[in-house]
């Protein structure tokens, strides 16, 4: 039986340029290439749980315009559940122009569009499934209030939520507390913490924070270095897996996406975060976003 995920975020496409250095105000630049991926935070944490295995459904919000259709089929192709999808009207979906120079720099603009009209009745509208399902997976691109509700609703049908605090804003400890597993990188946990984190050690003085702020488990990831876990009743570093990188884009998302399956399915927390890491580092190896998200057969693969 696959488990039943919900996920409520955004679905944005990404437009990405490839320079060899980033623009100045007022030049124009001859770029190398231009490819436009589907993104979106939630849109790549939902395909990420697809491939894991999970059955999910997805909450959110598209435009009536090209970029929307794109979206949802490439959503569909991964059989993700589009009943909760609302397209919108006279609206732009969310887009991400990203500019990408040779040294591995990004420059990026986002347009919320849609993403930003996701609210109170879509939510409402989706409490049956979000009850239904083994947990709730949510993240920061649409707006904090229908984010809040969305874990209140999960809460009341005794769902268990999974929260990546992205892109970083201030949360309150109310939400913290809500939340079952908080899965974030350096800077949304310096933004939550207040404690700049730079190495292992600063990771685990932020988690430690957090948790004091209400949060039961705190994973925080640390790119090519791996992750710090902590919980209840321990503490501990997992170092990532090595891999040749190409494009470190969505490895966040892979991460998230595939942990909550794993949450799911009654993995213990190690094992979790060993799928999880196995399937971000899969990802790093590929260029793009929903490109890069591995299947589950190649992530069980590295991992044994
Ligand atoms: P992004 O914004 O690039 O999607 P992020 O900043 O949210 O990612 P990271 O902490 O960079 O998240 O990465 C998440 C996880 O992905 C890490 O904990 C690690 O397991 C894996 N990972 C990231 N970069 C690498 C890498 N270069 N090599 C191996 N694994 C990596």
């Amino acid at each position: 039986m696959k488990p039943q995920i919900a996920v409520v975020g955004s679905i944005n496409m990404d437009l990405v340029f490839k320079t060899p250095r980033m623009p100045l105000p007022g030049e124009t630049l001859m770029g190398h290439s231009f490819h436009q991926v589907h993104g979106g935070k939630g849109a790549n944490q939902a395909v990420a749980a697809a491939r894991m295995g999970a059955d999910v459904h997805f909450v959110a919000c598209v435009g009536d315009d090209v970029n929307g259709k794109s979206c949802l089929q490439a959503l569909a192709q991964d059989g993700i559940r589009l009943d909760h999808i609302r397209a919108i009207a006279n609206t732009a979906t969310g887009v991400a122009g990203i500019l990408l120079d040779d040294a591995g720099q990004n420059c990026i603009v986002l347009t919320t569009g849609a993403n930003a009209l996701l609210n109170e009745s879509d939510i409402a509208g989706a409490s049956n499934t979000i009850a239904q399902a083994k947990l709730l997976l949510c993240q920061l691109e649409t707006p904090l209030d229908t984010v809040a509700q969305a874990i209140n609703s999960a809460k009341q049908a005794d769902v268990k939520v999974v929260l990546n605090p992205a892109p970083a804003q201030a949360l309150s400890d109310q939400i913290l507390a809500q939340v079952d597993y908080l899965v974030l990188n350096e800077t949304e946990a310096a933004e939550l913490s207040g404690v700049a984190v730079t190495n292992v050690e600063s990771a685990a003085v932020a988690a430690a924070k957090l948790q004091q702020r209400g949060a039961s488990v705190v994973l925080l990831t640390l790119g090519a270095l791996g992750m710090w876990v902590a919980a209840s009743d321990s503490s501990y570093f997992l170092p990532a897996f090595k891999v040749e990188v190409v494009d470190t884009t969505a490895a966040g998302d892979t991460f998230v996406g595939s942990f909550a399956v794993a949450i799911a399915e009654g993995q213990d927390l190690r094992a979790a975060c060993m799928l999880a890491q196995s399937a971000a580092a899969l990802a790093v190896t590929k260029f793009g976003a929903q490109t890069s998200i591995p299947l589950r057969d190649a992530v069980e693969r590295q991992l044994h």
